[in-house]
């Protein structure tokens, strides 16, 4: 026996809705479901939901970083950059919590800076350090 359309009272042919109509749930007949707004009941077969897959990130618009080599007259521009900002040696050792020696072998370039260190210097004087391979440096 179908059930009987709560809007329309006919019985129902097809599948049964339960719509939000004022407020009111009602169990309608396929006609009458536009009449209000779809709604969910537990029990009701529920569409699986859309599967998102964010689209994979495109390969052709990788950027390919530079290798990069340290200048080869680092050791003038941490000098110079260190001078301009008033500061001593001991004062951007403190700054850069290493030791006096370190930056003293590194301005007069008996100490080249590991990765950690030109990083360090590249963020504490804001320049660049670290430049492409076969980059004509011009001053
Ligand atoms: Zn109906």
């Amino acid at each position: 026996m179908p059930e009987i359309c709560e809007i329309c009272g006919n019985p129902v042919r097809g599948p049964v809705s339960t719509i939000q109509v004022d407020g009111g749930i009602f169990r309608v007949c396929p006609t009458c479901s536009r009449l209000g707004k779809p709604i969910k009941m537990p029990g009701d077969a529920q569409p699986a939901p859309p599967i998102r897959s964010s689209p994979p990130p495109r390969s052709d618009t990788r950027y390919e970083e530079p290798e990069l080599e340290l200048r080869p007259d680092y050791y003038t521009v941490i000098k110079n950059t260190r001078e301009k900002m008033g500061l001593s040696q001991e004062d951007l050792g403190k700054k850069l919590n290493e030791k006096l020696s370190v930056v003293k072998h590194l301005e007069t370039g008996k100490l080249k800076p590991d990765n950690i260190l030109t990083r360090k210097l590249e963020h504490f004087f804001k320049v660049k350090l670290l430049v492409p391979e076969d980059e004509d440096i011009e001053e």
